[in-house]
């Protein structure tokens, strides 16, 4: 491996052990024998070094092609932005497959279900993830011609799909992940929101019901709706919106599934309508896209831009140009899975540019997550990030060209290099690297005590927490131990109260302002999505799911996803990952 010659002005970076232990299992390049051919300078320079050839066209005056290298190089050595696993996994490898997300379309018919289910093999074997619309599928009982028989529905061929995402573990890196949409206004509705109760089921699957406006007008005016047969266009009959949603409720309570995706909210911000609808989105919820569209994200580590006591904006400005030029250079080095996907991800050249490390920055500013300063502040932030990144997707349009698909008299806006910039992945994994919190979500808890052998124990502190405590005094094992014994923070006499404050984790803030943080992310900044779970306690009930969801929709959020503290044994999200 070649010397990596680091920029003077860089500094040496040290990981986490947990971060290490991360790379080496799943990251790091390995020999036959399994040790890393690797350490993280050396991923990085891959990284980068795979990156940023693209632009050896010698058009890009501006930046050039080793400054654009080392600059990549720089923000991922450093942690500032990090690209989805697939990338740091793939990149300079064979495999060479860099995105992590894909919608792939589901026709009505033997060979569109089964190819359908090819497709998504090909790209988990490279490590992305799955999005499936069933809601072409006729329902079952609905006559098939060619056979005289009857059609067995949605449910029956995503059980395929399920088993055939079972069978390949992604060469042992990622195991499959894929969601799975059904529309509300589809036949086998009520059958598609129970096909989870059974805990052993479509484990391979996230489920979301794709809700529409006119079921939300009906919702709330406690009327019938109809059902209609995607084969024929036919209406089928009707159910009472009250008594769907009530479902729907009744098992997220129990166990946070189905989720629920506002699909008339997204397509109202399909920036290219010109190519179709959106039918689905991602596993994880963050990005939508057109049938045979894939997404490479990357995520800005926001707990890297605290200067003084204030956002730093200037180098925050800086990473955003190069995180956009980076993300758009992947489109160029990717080797897409088919040629469908290749086809149409070049036609819109979608990134999906976020935020990881979102409570770290709070933390450090004082401002408590779940306050209308906290928020105020996210928006502020995400707002930049997609302005510059804006500034910089024009300023590539006019030197390499605009996403071919662009039409300026469909398209009402300028023209620009990549059809949605923006979205906010849960960065499950590349949070762990970076050592903050994930994506826009608060940090789950702040001590952790781990039972060691001979009856030790270990606390484990949040890096912030630690610091502050020991600067202000009020260290002492003795209170780490009452914090991870009662779990929370707040309630300390020990702990000044804007330190409790601003240490309230995920289940000590409440669920209107798990909410209300998504909703203003999503309206300042956010073109794609966003994956955030609203935490609820356990004595949530049914009512407050529902007034969740409502609330959600009606501050413009584009899907949701509740979990009520204790209610799934063993949390499908985030835990996709072998360990
Ligand atoms: P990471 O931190 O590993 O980059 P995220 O947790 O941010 O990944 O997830 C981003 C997207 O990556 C998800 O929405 C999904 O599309 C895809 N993804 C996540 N986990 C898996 C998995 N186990 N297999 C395939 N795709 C996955």
């Amino acid at each position: 491996y070649k010397e990596v010659i680091m920029a003077p002005d860089v500094m040496e970076q040290v990981l986490t052990t947990t971060a290490e232990t991360v790379l080496a299992r799943r990251y790091y390049l390995k020999d036959d024998a399994g040790n890393s051919l690797e350490d993280w300078k050396a991923l990085a320079h891959r990284v980068a070094e795979a990156v940023a050839p693209e632009d050896a066209t010698g058009k890009n005056e501006v930046t050039g092609i080793k400054q654009l290298r080392d600059d990549f190089f720089t923000m991922i050595y450093q942690l500032d932005f990090l690209p989805n696993s697939p990338c740091l996994m793939n990149a300079g490898t064979e495999i060479g497959q860099l995105s992590a997300c894909f919608v792939l379309p589901v026709e009505d018919s033997m060979d569109g279900i089964f190819t359908a289910i090819r497709n998504g093999a090909l790209v988990h074997k490279t490590g992305g993830g799955t999005g499936y619309s069933f809601s072409r599928i006729r329902a079952c009982n609905a006559s098939v011609k060619s056979t005289h028989g009857v059609a067995s529905g949605p449910l029956s061929f995503a059980a395929v799909f399920d088993a055939a995402t079972e069978t390949i573990k992604q060469g042992g890196k990622r195991r499959g992940a894929n969601m799975g949409v059904l529309r509300v206004d589809h036949p086998d509705i009520m059958a598609f929101i129970s096909a989870k109760e059974d805990q052993d089921k479509f484990n391979n699957f996230n489920f979301s019901v794709a809700i529409t406006d006119l079921f939300m007008a009906a919702l709330e005016a406690d009327k019938e709706y109809d059902l209609i047969e995607p084969s024929t266009g036919e209406v089928m009959g009707q159910l009472n919106a009250v008594e769907v949603f009530a479902k729907i409720v009744d098992l997220a309570w129990h166990n946070g599934e189905p989720g629920v995706l506002f699909i008339d909210a997204a397509n109202r911000d399909n920036t290219t309508p010109q190519l179709g609808d959106f039918e689905a989105t991602n596993p994880c919820g963050e990005q939508w896209l057109l049938p045979y569209e894939s997404c490479n994200l990357g995520s800005i580590n926001l707990g890297n831009f605290v200067k003084n006591d204030e956002v730093d904006y200037s180098r925050l400005g800086q990473i955003v140009k190069t995180a956009t030029c980076f993300l758009d250079n992947v489109i160029d080095c990717n080797v897409f899975p088919i040629p469908e996907i290749g086809e149409m991800t070049l036609k819109t050249r979608k990134i999906g540019l976020g935020i990881m490390g979102l409570h770290d920055l709070l933390i450090q500013l004082a401002i408590p997550y779940g306050s209308e300063e906290g928020r105020l502040l996210a928006a502020e932030v995400m707002q930049f990030i997609r302005d510059r990144c804006e500034e910089q997707s024009r300023k590539l349009a006019e030197e390499k060209g605009a996403f071919p698909a662009y039409d300026a008299e469909i398209n009402l806006y300028p023209a620009r290099r990549n059809a949605a910039l923006t979205s906010i992945q849960p960065t499950g994994t590349v949070s762990m690297i970076a050592d903050c919190a994930s994506g826009c979500e608060p940090y789950f808890s702040i001590v952790m005590m781990k039972h060691v052998m001979d009856g030790d124990r270990l606390l484990m502190v949040n890096k912030h927490f630690e610091k502050i405590a020991r600067e202000q005094g009020f260290y002492s094992d003795d209170l780490m131990v009452k914090v991870a014994e009662s779990g929370t923070v707040v309630g300390h006499a020990e702990i000044p109260e804007k330190w409790q404050e601003a240490f309230r984790t995920a289940q000590d803030i409440s669920p209107e302002d798990h909410i209300r943080m998504q909703a203003i992310l999503q309206n300042s900044g956010v073109d794609s999505s966003i994956s955030k779970t609203i935490n609820l306690p356990k004595t949530a009930t049914r009512e407050d799911v529902k007034y969740s969801y409502i609330s959600g929709y009606k501050l413009g959020c584009k899907g949701l996803t509740v979990y009520r503290d204790g209610s799934r044994d063993d949390q499908v999200l985030n835990t996709t990952e072998q360990s």
